[in-house]
């Protein structure tokens, strides 16, 4: 990989993780991704879950744990507003996006 590349790439990721964090996000991870998949930028925000949750643990019929409704609508509003960041940080768009947002709600 050239220089340029990888400087390219540096920018982005740095780039990224600013605007998030100019939107309230303290923990955060962005990077890109390795071999075939390294122009992929992979982003994970981890949120706090909001007040009144009602999760359980019980698993649903897909084995996973059941979530609330407020974590459902929370998760929704965490995932889109990472994927408008780095849209719009980023320049990435359209059809092949090169891009995934991971939200983790704890
Ligand atoms: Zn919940």
């Amino acid at each position: 990989m050239t220089t340029i590349i990888r400087t390219m790439r540096t920018h982005e990721t740095a780039n990224v993780k600013a605007a998030l964090v100019t939107a309230g996000y303290t923990d955060i991870k962005v990077g890109h991704g390795t071999g075939t998949a390294w122009s992929w930028l992979h982003v994970k925000i981890v949120a706090t879950k909001p007040q009144g949750c009602t999760c359980t643990s019980t698993m649903n019929d897909y084995g996973q744990r059941e979530t609330c409704q407020l974590c459902r609508a929370a998760w929704r509003e965490h995932y889109s507003k990472g994927g408008d960041i780095v849209r719009a940080t980023t320049g990435r768009h359209g059809e092949r996006e090169n891009f995934n947002v991971q939200v983790e709600l704890i």
